[in-house]
């Protein structure tokens, strides 16, 4: 969460770079916005609350500085207005921040004996008290920073510029934090998007590590202060992903993508032979029971491979939300193995439930789209999802991409436990080839529109089905409240009638999903109650002749288990982007949330 660019250069482009950094990472948070820049000797420091567009204006690009450091905020503490907006100087030291410090409270009451007084509610300001208080004691900034992060608890990022100092320094505990260096300029941002304009090649910082940016040399120290390598990193995704090309929304580009984002991720593991999933995947034989961990829509892919994996190669899945697992006690045994999922492979919570596995010494197996983050570093082995940038908040195409990876492991679980017989297979394999033109024929389906005309204006939506069809629910049911705020809520469809169907009236929608045979019959019944009480239905579904029991009926292809959750989320996104335009809402970055979740 949050995004920090920071810039040191001959060029003189402070501004500019700071702000198309910035613009590049509003995803991250855009509470408010801030910059702090040297011009002639002295820092300036402007701050708005509300987007970059707002800071922008404010800004004079005529201003020609060498040296800046900038921020997007996802308010932690204190309210998102433009005393708590960064960057906070305190002293003669200036920070821009992502992360919560812990032991905020304690520090301050510390600092303010020393003498300090402070401005916001923010605990960054603190962080920067610190470091100015260290700094002036010791006279020597990098010793600062360094003692400074023996005493912060939590997890920062810090870009940091000092008075009469004419270097860029950063920090980083868990949370994520890139340098890049372009001829005379050099870089430090939260995320890569920040800095293709200039390069795609970078160096990530390891947890304690600080970098030392002047206009002639970038140092890397480790937290003793012993200068270190940094091996470079290259992104290789496209550099267009920054754009939208012509889409109205990013969301709406990156549903478009899935085709090409699902082969990509296949293609890359599995050739259709059996042969390419024992080489390309890891070693599963010997795991009796597996637990999936994730936040979000990540534990909604948990929860599909979860119906996948117990009710196709008969293996006990225990899935769960990460900010519970982490804390809980949890039974392993050591046939267990550990999956955690995170787009950005920086998730918070998720990251805490790796260790814990780690710490018992569990096998760790991550799925991530961002190479080289911190959870993609620390799982025991780590399987990439081909989804390039993802800008949207509300996630699409990397939701799809990890649901690509976890059908491929849960066929290789069935084909180890012998739960597929080879025509089967061959079916699944032929049925992938075609995946990507049936999801672009359900991309471009015209009733979406139409549907959503008839439901944007309702205050609550309720998504109903069973087992995997439950899971899919569940997603797009998130979908909806991010992006269109309407309240909406998803049931196992024999739920319902225990307590929620006293809240369906005339024309509340419902919407159903049945795509698994053995138990249509069942959700069915449970549309007809809802029916009899007035609920407007819309079905998602591999059955035509289904009309007869729903308003409107949005007909999926029918495909194997393994590989129908991909299509079956198509209409659900679409559904739920279609609701959001119709209510003028900011969909791709929907009020209150923001990507790549780095706190706890
Ligand atoms: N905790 C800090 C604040 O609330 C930083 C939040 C962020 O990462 O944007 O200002």
């Amino acid at each position: 969460m949050c995004g920090i660019v920071g810039y040191i250069g001959k060029e003189q482009k402070a501004l500019e770079t700071i702000i198309s950094g910035l613009e590049a990472l509003e995803y991250r948070g855009y509470d408010s916005a801030g910059i702090a820049y040297l011009n002639n000797n002295h820092i300036d420091i402007i701050k708005k609350k509300g987007r970059i567009d707002q800071l922008k204006k404010q800004l004079d690009f005529k201003i020609k500085s060498k040296l800046a450091i900038g921020h997007t905020r996802w308010a932690t503490h204190g309210e998102a207005n433009e005393i708590n907006a960064h960057p906070h100087k305190c002293g003669q030291v200036t920070i821009v921040h992502n992360g919560i410090i812990e032991n905020y409270i304690e520090l301050k009451q510390k600092l303010e004996n020393k003498g300090y007084q402070f401005k916001s509610q923010t605990d960054t300001e603190i962080a920067c008290a610190l470091i100015d208080y260290l700094y002036q004691k010791e006279k020597n900034i990098l010793k600062a920073i360094q003692t400074a992060s023996h005493k912060l608890h939590g997890s920062y990022a810090l870009g940091i510029i000092v008075d009469n100092d004419n270097s860029l320094y950063a920090i980083r505990k868990a949370s994520p934090l890139i340098v890049a260096v372009k001829d005379g300029e050099k870089f430090i941002a939260s995320d890569v998007p920040a800095i293709l304009k200039y390069t795609n090649e970078y160096y990530l910082l390891e947890d304690g590590d600080i970098v030392n940016l002047t206009e002639d040399n970038l140092t890397f120290y480790n937290n003793d202060l012993e200068k270190i390598e940094h091996e470079k990193m290259i992104f290789e995704g496209n550099i267009e992903s920054g754009k939208k090309n012509g889409y109205d929304h990013f969301m709406l580009k990156e549903i478009n993508e899935q085709p090409k984002v699902i082969l990509d991720t296949i293609n890359f593991y599995f050739d259709g032979s059996l042969e390419s999933l024992k080489k390309n995947l890891p070693n599963l034989n010997k795991y009796q029971n597996i637990h999936i961990v994730a936040c979000g829509s990540a534990y909604h892919t948990g929860l599909v491979a979860k119906t996948l994996i117990e009710e196709i190669a008969g293996l006990p899945v225990m899935c769960e939300i990460a900010s519970e697992y982490r804390y809980k006690r949890v039974f392993y045994n050591d046939k267990t193995l550990v999956i955690v999922i995170s787009q950005s492979g920086e998730t918070a919570d998720t990251l805490a439930s790796l260790r814990k596995a780690k710490d018992d010494h569990i096998d760790t197996l991550a799925i991530v789209n961002v190479v080289g983050s911190s959870i993609a570093r620390e799982a025991d082995c780590t399987l990439y999802i081909k989804a390039g940038c993802e800008i949207a908040v509300a996630t699409t195409k990397a939701y799809t991409a990890q649901l690509s990876i976890l059908s491929l492991i849960a066929i290789k679980l069935a084909c180890i436990h012998q739960q597929i017989d080879k025509k089967r297979f061959e079916t699944i394999v032929k049925e992938i080839k075609n995946l990507p033109n049936m999801m672009t024929s359900l991309i471009n389906n015209k009733q979406y529109h139409d549907i959503a005309l008839k439901i944007y204006q309702r205050e609550d939506i309720f998504y109903l089905g069973r087992k995997i069809d439950y899971a899919m629910s569940m997603e797009g049911s998130l979908k909806l409240k991010e992006i269109s705020y309407i309240n909406s809520v998803a049931y196992a469809a024999g739920e319902l009638k225990h307590g929620t169907i006293s809240l369906v009236e005339d024309k509340t929608p419902i919407i159903a999903i049945i795509t698994d045979d053995e138990i249509k019959n069942k959700t069915i019944s449970n549309i007809k109650e809802t029916k009899a009480r007035g609920a407007y239905v819309i079905l998602v579904s591999n059955y035509e002749e289904h009309d007869q029991y729903c308003d409107d009926n949005i007909v999926i292809p029918k495909i194997d288990p393994f590989i129908q959750p991909m299509l079956t989320i198509i209409p659900l996104q679409l559904l739920a982007y279609e609701v959001a335009k119709l209510k003028g809402c900011d969909i791709d970055k929907p009020r209150n949330l923001a990507k790549s979740v780095t706190v706890e």
